[in-house]
């Protein structure tokens, strides 16, 4: 057979690749992707999408057990069938795949299912052969190659492993094995308190799991404003859930009734922990072996992420990557961003990724938002002085009238020119809320535009401009505590 010849080539259906697709699509580029395993990647089958729907059903889950706060009484107590909950969980993550299969399909993008390898490149392109691997758990046979004048690599990431603790999906899981659990662990170990681990850590502990946290750094969510981050730990004591940290997990030993998790503590004592599921959640590396980099003469940094500029260029001329394989944060929407610019450059337009912020959202309880620059990271990027405004949720009538006060919005500025600098916020709805802080920096904002922009009363949004008020001095809803650091 004649080996099909591409403008453009994508290898992986995450966030970061079908949005390049779709797009070069639409600038009519001639088109194919490539996906071994599932269309939308890690997202929208087995990460962000099925977590928030399990964190949905555990809020409510949690709220319902408390709503004779508000005087509603139900006859029981709230009973959890996780299987239901899993049936569910799958029709949402369809919906959105099956979307963006016919998007693809609609926008004249071919679609190939099988395991893209990079071959030495010849004369007339780059080549890629394509060995069909289980496409929706069904093996399928054939190999096939392609040539491609541009080539997007969107291959993503995988979680990391400790040595010892292999993940067997049984006592052993990762993030996919608990977002599939189809009963509730008595016991549950999370190892990492970063984002994923803690939102999972807090579903299980809402759905009644007994949860132990280990984290080896001093402090969890270490990328995130510590304020915030006091509200969450604060509300994990409160939950019941136990967060040890500078402490390592060393082994594990199965002795089947249970997994007993041997630790070293702070003080360098050893103790043990009982679980009946370890989640393992330390982070991810980058799915750039096997993928034929070095025949292709792609360089990749020492910890296993391909590198690329600003225009997402590879050192090979006509070779992108974009996405969690390039790390930096590896957060959905910075892929889907990346693809988007990458589609632009190959069609012939200009375009970069130059962008001042990266929002990012821990779907915990309550919830972490964050754009821009914290207190230590402004200090260190020569803002001597700071003004520094906290509105709390507590004083906010909407987040009393919901029952949900927990929580802050914070604004960082420069205290000299008032520039917008960060805006973090931890409560109910923050990150539905960030993205004003994200638009504002975006347009170099000072701290009194966000404070003289009406917010329609009475809704979360106001903590925003509240906050801003509060750091100018101005607040008539708290009293003024203006800091200025
Ligand atoms: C539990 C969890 C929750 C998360 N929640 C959030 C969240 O709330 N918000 C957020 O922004 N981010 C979240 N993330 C992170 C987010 O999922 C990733 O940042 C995002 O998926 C990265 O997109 P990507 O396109 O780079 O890669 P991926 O989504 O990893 O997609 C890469 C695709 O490439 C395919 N592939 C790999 N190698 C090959 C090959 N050789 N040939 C063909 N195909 C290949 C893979 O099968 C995969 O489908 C979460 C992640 C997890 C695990």
């Amino acid at each position: 057979m004649a080996e099909q010849r591409f403008d453009a080539v994508v290898i992986g259906a995450g966030p970061g690749g079908y949005p390049a697709a779709i797009r070069l699509g639409q600038l009519k580029v001639k088109t194919a992707i490539i996906e071994r395993e599932y269309i939308g990647g890690v997202c929208l089958n087995v990460g962000c999408i099925p977590s928030k729907a399990v964190i949905h059903a555990a809020k409510m889950f949690d709220k319902m057990g408390h709503a004779d706060e508000l005087g509603i009484s139900i006859a029981s107590k709230p009973t959890l069938d996780m299987k239901k909950l899993q049936t569910w969980k799958t029709g949402v993550v369809n919906k959105l795949t099956g979307g963006v299969r016919t998007l693809l399909k609609g926008n004249g993008v071919e679609i190939i299912e099988g395991t893209a390898k990079l071959e030495k490149p010849g004369a007339d392109g780059h080549r890629i052969t394509i060995a069909s691997g289980i496409i929706a758990g069904k093996p399928a046979g054939g190999t096939q190659t392609i040539i491609a004048k541009n080539v997007i690599l969107a291959t993503g990431s995988r979680p990391f492993e400790i040595p010892g603790f292999k993940i067997d999906q049984n006592r052993v899981i990762d993030s996919t094995g608990a977002l599939a659990l189809d009963h509730v662990p008595q016991r549950l170990i999370v190892i990492g308190g970063g984002y994923i681990g803690l939102e999972l850590g807090m579903v299980y502990a809402k759905f009644g799991s007994k949860v132990t946290v280990v984290e080896a750094l001093p402090r969890v969510l270490a990328s995130m404003d510590k304020d915030c981050v006091g509200v969450v730990e604060r509300k994990l004591k409160k939950m019941g859930v136990e967060v040890l940290t500078n402490t390592k997990a060393k082994s594990w030993e199965d002795k089947g009734d249970r997994a007993v998790l041997t630790v070293e503590l702070a003080d360098g004592k050893t103790a043990q922990i009982d679980a009946d599921k370890i989640l393992l959640s330390i982070g991810r590396r980058p799915n750039s072996e096997n993928l034929g980099l070095e025949a292709a003469g792609v360089a990749i940094d020492k910890r296993g992420f391909v590198i690329a500029d600003d225009h997402l260029r590879t050192n090979v001329a006509g070779i992108y990557a974009i996405g969690d394989l390039i790390g930096g944060m590896m957060l959905a929407h910075k892929a889907t961003k990346e693809g988007e610019v990458v589609a632009e450059i190959i069609a012939g337009h200009k375009a970069a990724f130059d962008v001042r912020t990266i929002p990012a959202v821990v779907f915990t309880d309550p919830e972490i938002a964050s754009t821009g620059l914290t207190e230590d990271e402004a200090k260190q990027k020569g803002h001597t002085e700071l003004k520094v405004g906290k509105f709390p949720f507590a004083a906010l009538g909407r987040a009393l009238s919901v029952n949900d006060s927990e929580g802050f919005c914070k604004v960082i500025g420069d205290a000299k020119t008032g520039e917008l600098l960060g805006l973090h916020i931890v409560g109910n709805g923050a990150g539905d809320l960030i993205s004003e802080g994200a638009l504002a920096i975006e347009m170099g904002a000072v701290i009194e535009d966000l404070r003289l922009t009406i917010h329609p009363h009475p809704t979360l949004s106001e903590a925003v401009m509240e906050a801003a008020a509060v750091a100018l001095g101005e607040a008539v809803h708290v009293m003024n505590q203006p800091v200025r650091r």
